[in-house]
């Protein structure tokens, strides 16, 4: 039997029987990986704490049979600011769902592993900033992922990228609004291009802009140390990144799904409240 120790954030919890869990957890020397809970249910409190979804902790694992067990576990971080709030847990499942797409087994974590602890400390402890944060997280790790974009120049005529323009998402690129107008003018754009990829085209005015560039390239710890407080702005900038990364991740995720399910429920108004 093989014991070992390891800091490892809890992407994922589900029940597995009566009384035990199967967890996915990330760690940073290995990857990602399953391991089973035993009597989840009758744990003492401050362990069963240390075991939940998207909480920091220091497990002690074992092998046997092929099969790894958990131990023991101890909280390092519990992100307390995500447990009352609905739309934050939401959230921090999707960021976890995102991580465990980026990394894999028996190979290091590397850098979405502190950019996903970063964000859910972020998530935790920030106020009204849920669209930013995830936004950042977004461009970030697709940055992570290996999409990082161009975000410096127009693709098409090399000005600088301070002005209205369009992120060509299935390119990685940013593109002015004179060259896609030029474009227009001389051909519409096909909507699926030579290779059957869709043509994609988010709008973006300077201010998005900068603050995709700047996530893209700033170091790891400076990535939320941003501002973006114009509506439209921040509009651009959130669904720009969002488009961003499921492109290249090539796939959507229930979490995201299920996050915009409960933002659309608690939007709508009573019918017969006058808007
Ligand atoms: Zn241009």
């Amino acid at each position: 039997m093989q014991h070992f120790s390891a800091d490892s954030l809890i992407l994922r919890a589900v029940d597995r029987g009566e009384n035990d869990k199967l967890l996915t957890v990330l760690t940073a020397d290995y990857g990602k990986f399953y391991a089973i809970l035993k009597g989840a249910h009758s744990m003492h409190r401050r362990e069963a704490a240390a075991a939940e979804p998207f909480t920091w902790s220091n497990i002690e694992f074992y092998e046997k049979g092929g099969v790894k067990w958990v131990k023991s576990a101890t909280a390092i971080e519990t992100f307390p600011g995500l447990r009352y709030d609905m739309e934050k847990l939401f959230l921090a499942a999707y960021f976890c769902e995102v991580a465990g797409e980026l990394s894999d087994e028996r190979e290091p974590a590397g850098d979405i592993l502190p950019l996903t602890l970063n964000t859910l400390h972020m998530l935790s402890t920030a106020t009204g900033e849920n669209k930013r944060i995830k936004g950042a997280f977004e461009m970030r790790a697709a940055c992570v992922g290996g999409f990082a974009p161009e975000l410096l120049h127009c693709r098409e005529c090399f000005c600088p990228a301070d002005r209205n323009g369009y992120l060509d998402v299935m390119n990685g690129a940013f593109v002015c609004r004179e060259c896609l107008d030029k474009k227009q003018a001389i051909a519409p754009l096909p909507e699926v291009d030579e290779l059957g990829e869709r043509t994609v085209l988010c709008p973006l005015s300077p201010g998005s802009v900068a603050a995709l560039r700047y996530v893209a390239e700033a170091p790891a710890k400076r990535v939320f140390a941003f501002r973006i407080t114009d509506e439209r702005e921040l509009s651009e900038f959130s669904r720009a990144a969002e488009s961003y990364l499921l492109h290249h991740l090539e796939r959507g995720f229930q979490s995201l799904e299920n996050l915009k399910k409960l933002t659309a429920l608690t939007n709508k108004r009573p019918s017969n409240e006058v808007p």
